[in-house]
């Protein structure tokens, strides 16, 4: 479809999984009127990948490609081409001294006895009374509801609030929509009795992930489709929402019709011109966790085929460890090598010694048997990364700001998307991302309506006054032996995360 150069302006804020899709999109539908800010020197945000001196290539936590949508499926296979590989998606859970197949509650027969009987009975408990699921309000609720007090308190409430840094009631139930199973209590039963594992991967449970260059690997390649239009090294510190204007750290400004913005929400709103008062405190309500991706690269074999970890208990700082070399034999600089990467999560509910994480990570891994004590001596490499927006939380009161700070937005042709753009872990993933900004391109262009984002709250204040008219991801690395050198799913109550 031909567009003309005088068509409207089109600006895109960061060049991550976001931005790229609607690039891709713009220049596969042969508009031209557009670009691409990035203040860093790469593209890919969050889905990007490092590598050391010492040849181990780490991703910013371990990012599993779901995908929910064709159009990214087809996009993935051109991208990669035949230079990917395909991994099972099995997850175990570590606790009490023992693997324990994932998902947990159908797997408590892995437990010491008297723990399996007790997750049982409070199970059994829990279903006297389903109408505590309906009535649940915050997802803690929804987790005792659910699962019972023991499933709960040995598994569900400990390793959530490892991954979130928030108190569970702090967290509303909404953003699991309608996929809240009521868990098979003869299903259970059976497998405990009969000792057998029921695992929730199988042979069709694949993923893709990039042969070369980690995670990041995917998102290089689209470089060579919109490398006219992008612009790294370019920091927005300001927008003028009045006069639709973007100002950029050198001094640069730029105009724009159309703004697609993928920073952070809360950031947008404090570098906005004119935003009131009700847009400026509404962003109270948005909430995000931090999180320290540790990785550890060892100088021996892989001990193991697994793919990932969770780690409820208190034994280990991390909630989630990837073996991140079974992904692609080119993570690391020998096949003889293997390499973990951990995950962290910090907030002001749970602080974290950022000094001291890359040894608590080792000796975590210790305790929890993912390396022995001879592993100390061939400790190849370690690499720190300090991701100040990590997961967007989704607490009681998100709805109601996003119903506060979009329209404002929107109403100024500013669309704040992707997985802090729009704030909501629901469609936080990358597949969910780049379909973020092809759609808003479709949008634009064809009409079309945007499918996964959509507004949240509908009960909430709308500000439709037109007379109106943090700090940045820190990546820091280490290498060698404990010396610092420089230097960030199918969702359910179960816990799994992305
Ligand atoms: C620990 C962790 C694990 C994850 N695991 C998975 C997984 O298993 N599967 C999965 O699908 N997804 C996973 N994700 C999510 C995935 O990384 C995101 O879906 C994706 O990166 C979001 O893309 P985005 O473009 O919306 O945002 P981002 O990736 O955050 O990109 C935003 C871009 O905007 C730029 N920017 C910000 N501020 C400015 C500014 N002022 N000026 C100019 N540019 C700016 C940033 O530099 C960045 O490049 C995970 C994320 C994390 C943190």
């Amino acid at each position: 479809m031909p567009y003309d150069e005088l068509e409207k302006k089109i600006v895109i804020l960061g060049a991550g999984p976001t931005g790229l899709g609607a690039a891709y999109r713009l220049q596969e539908l042969g508009y031209r009127n557009w670009v691409i800010y990035e203040r860093n020197p790469y593209v890919g945000g969050l889905a990007t990948s490092f590598s050391d001196s010492a040849g181990f290539t780490y991703d910013i936590g371990g990012h599993v490609m779901f995908s929910h949508y064709k159009y990214f499926d087809d996009l993935v296979d051109k991208l990669l081409g035949d230079n990917y590989t395909e991994i099972m998606r099995e997850a175990w859970v570590w606790m009490m001294d023992r693997f324990v197949p994932y998902p947990f509650q159908n797997n408590v027969g892995y437990l010491p006895r008297e723990v399996a009987l007790e997750c049982i009975l409070g199970l059994i408990d829990a279903q006297k009374t389903p109408e505590r699921v309906r009535e649940a309000q915050t997802f803690g609720d929804l987790i005792d509801a659910q699962f019972g007090e023991a499933i709960s308190r040995y598994f569900m409430k400990p390793y959530n609030f490892k991954v979130w840094a928030h108190p569970v009631d702090h967290m509303s139930r909404d953003w699991l929509g309608e996929r809240v199973a009521i868990p098979d209590l003869e299903r259970i039963l059976r497998n405990t009795i009969l000792e057998q594992p029921d695992k929730g991967w199988g042979p069709n449970n694949k993923f893709k992930y990039p042969l070369y260059g980690g995670t990041g690997g995917l998102y290089t390649p689209f470089v060579k489709y919109i490398h006219d239009h992008l612009e790294l090294n370019k920091t927005v510190i300001s927008i003028n929402e009045d006069e639709q204007a973007v100002y950029f750290s050198d001094g640069e400004m730029v105009e724009y019709d159309l703004l697609l913005s993928t920073m952070p929400l809360d950031l947008l709103v404090g570098r906005l011109h004119h935003a009131p008062d009700q847009v400026r405190t509404a962003v109270e309500g948005l909430h995000h966790s931090s999180g320290y991706i540790v990785g550890v690269g060892i100088a021996r074999p892989t001990p193991s085929e697994k793919c990932w970890l969770y780690f409820p208990e208190t034994s280990s700082p991390f909630y989630r460890v990837t073996y991140l070399s079974n992904y692609s034999p080119h993570l690391v600089p020998d096949p003889d090598h293997f390499l973990l990467l951990t995950e962290t999560s910090y907030s002001p509910h749970k602080p974290e010694d950022k000094n001291t994480i890359v040894d608590r990570v080792i000796e975590g891994m210790l305790n929890t048997k993912l390396i022995e004590p001879a592993d100390l001596d061939r400790i190849a490499s370690t690499y720190m990364i300090d991701v100040d927006y990590s997961y967007p939380v989704p607490t009681v009161d998100r709805n109601k700001a996003l119903g506060q700070i979009q329209p404002y937005l929107m109403g100024r042709n500013i669309f704040s998307r992707g997985r802090f753009g729009g704030w909501k872990y629901e469609i936080g993933n990358m597949d969910h991302s780049v379909m973020q900004g092809v759609e808003l391109v479709n949008h634009w262009l064809l009409n079309e309506p945007e499918v996964t984002w959509t507004p949240s709250a509908e009960n909430a204040p709308i500000l439709l006054d037109s007379t109106h008219t943090r700090a940045n991801d820190t990546y820091r690395a280490r290498s060698g032996h404990g010396k610092v050198l420089a230097g960030e799913v199918v969702r359910s109550t179960n816990g799994t995360h992305a």
